[in-house]
């Protein structure tokens, strides 16, 4: 591949990446790195809603919840409280205060064209930017067009129009609610039960089916919400909202309360009012707007990669991963492949790992039984208690978590593992990289943990294989 770099000035590029979140960042610098000229264009904040209105802000916010709760069950040490102001000033200092600025000096210091404005196609390899100006420019791509838009919130009819917060929102939280109902039941309700109620929210959670992270292994649910209630969030299973009433709602602003309290009547014959309401509905990616029916594709043809070779549609938007580092991944595979840098492996060879940063933590790679066992796998299943682990114990005075294992029993080796308990997104990647190196549960015992740390639960989930 040569580069075009010398016709920039025609509004030429190489490659032409819509959406400047971590994923097209990645992307537009491994390529830019390679002597290619690259266009990036963001019509919101370059850096994407990981950097401002996703990982960041709820990582910023959970992590001195989660110092503050630890300190609160560890005896020898004094309590230490959450004080709401202090921490909102933590999550404005942790997302720049919202100036992308710092973050289009380094896109452009690696050479990158930053182009302010909202993307479409506009035939083949061509994008039309229009501007905040109303102008409108004009690119083309001579090798490729990248498609990293991120998603856009899944709104259940019931609640269409009426003004409440989504997540963006919730991790902007300027105005904390005296009372916060969050429909849904995922990683995003659940990390967000855990900010705003340690912000001062009464916290109710209204969730349709009959499980928290539903798709993680069952034990996750009882644990997290047995937590979660403890923490004084009220939790109602099987109730799904089906009559909303906002008459003074109006939309204050990213992070405020949006006008007057919320009605919510249920399936369930209930009615739940509050300041404020969080639909935490899922995501779907953000691809409508895109004019794809100017190369003669539907969104359907794009999400199930029935797309010319110039084309190209990665993390959130590709509707395959909906995590940050996973769509990383597809991103440096893709830059491999399309500059012919030796093999690349099928994107799905990566275990995926997940971890939800919740009070317990709740760390996730590959399978879970339910999962390993529809692909087709004759697996053998370990699991252990965290408070038996005397590491762990010595982590929280009550300790509360469990670790489950899924092994082939054709190979031996690893296919999946949930971790539940404290700080379990930091040993999550002895269990990855047991299920990328493809090492068997005899190497595995191997591989001595520490006393005491609370990785000794290894021992624990292996010894329930005999040698
Ligand atoms: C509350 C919350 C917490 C999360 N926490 C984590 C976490 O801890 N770890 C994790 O791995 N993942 C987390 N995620 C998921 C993570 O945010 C996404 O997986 C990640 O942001 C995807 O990156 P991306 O580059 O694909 O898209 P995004 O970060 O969404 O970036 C897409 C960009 O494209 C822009 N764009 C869209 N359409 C156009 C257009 N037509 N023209 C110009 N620009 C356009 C958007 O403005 C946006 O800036 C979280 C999500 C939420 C909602």
């Amino acid at each position: 591949m040569t580069s075009t770099a010398s016709h920039h000035e025609q509004d030429q590029f190489d490659f032409v990446v819509i959406g400047a979140g971590p994923v097209g960042e990645l992307f537009g610098h491994a390529v830019a790195a390679e002597g290619h000229s690259i266009a990036i264009v963001e019509h919101r904040l370059v850096g994407g809603d990981c950097a401002y209105y996703a990982c960041k802000p709820s990582k910023a916010l959970l992590r001195p919840i989660e110092v503050a709760n630890n300190t609160q069950h560890l005896s020898g040490v004094a309590d230490t409280t959450i004080v709401a102001d202090d921490l909102l000033a933590h999550r404005d200092a942790k997302v720049k205060h919202y100036d992308d600025n710092p973050q289009i000096e380094t896109l452009e210091q690696a050479g990158l064209t930053v182009v302010r404005g909202h993307a479409r196609l506009a035939g083949e390899c061509a994008v039309e930017v229009h501007g905040p100006d109303a102008s409108i420019r004009h690119l083309r791509a001579t090798h490729g067009v990248v498609v990293t838009s991120g998603t856009t919130p899944n709104i259940p009819p019931v609640f269409e129009g009426v003004p409440v917060w989504d997540s963006k929102d919730a991790t902007a939280v300027k105005d904390v609610p005296t009372r916060l109902l969050i429909v849904g039941g995922g990683p995003v309700a659940c990390e967000a039960a855990t900010w705003m109620t340690a912000l001062g929210s009464k916290v109710t959670m209204l969730i349709r089916n009959g499980e928290l992270l539903a798709g993680f292994e069952p034990f996750v649910s009882d644990l997290l919400a047995e937590q979660l209630t403890q923490a004084g969030v009220d939790i109602h299973f099987f109730t799904e909202a089906t009559q909303v009433r906002r008459p003074d709602g109006m939309d204050m602003g990213l992070g405020e309360v949006k006008g007057g309290p919320i009605t919510v009547r249920t399936n369930t014959a209930e009615t739940f009012e509050a300041e404020e309401l969080l639909l935490a509905t899922g995501r779907r990616p953000d691809l409508e707007s895109l004019n794809f029916e100017s190369i003669g594709l539907t969104v359907d043809d794009v999400l199930e990669d029935r797309t010319p070779d110039w084309l190209h549609t990665l993390g959130d938007a590709s509707g395959k991963y909906r995590l940050t580092h996973m769509g990383k991944f597809q991103a440096r595979q893709l830059v491999q492949r399309l500059l012919g840098k030796g093999p690349t492996s099928p994107d799905d060879a990566a275990p995926t790992t997940q971890v939800v940063f919740t009070d317990p933590q709740v760390a996730f790679v590959g399978h879970t039984e339910e999962s390993a066992r529809e692909a087709g796998y004759n697996v053998k299943t370990a699991e252990a208690d965290f408070a038996k682990v005397t590491g762990a114990t010595l982590l929280r005075d009550d300790v509360v978590g469990r670790a489950k294992i899924v092994v082939d029993q054709a190979t031996n080796c690893l296919l999946g593992a949930t971790l539940v308990g404290p700080e379990t997104g930091e040993m999550l990647h002895a269990a990855t990289i047991a299920i990328a190196g493809q090492v068997p549960v005899d190497t595995l015992k191997l591989a001595v943990p520490v006393f005491p740390t609370a990785s000794e639960i290894w021992l624990g989930l292996l010894s329930k294989f005999e040698d």
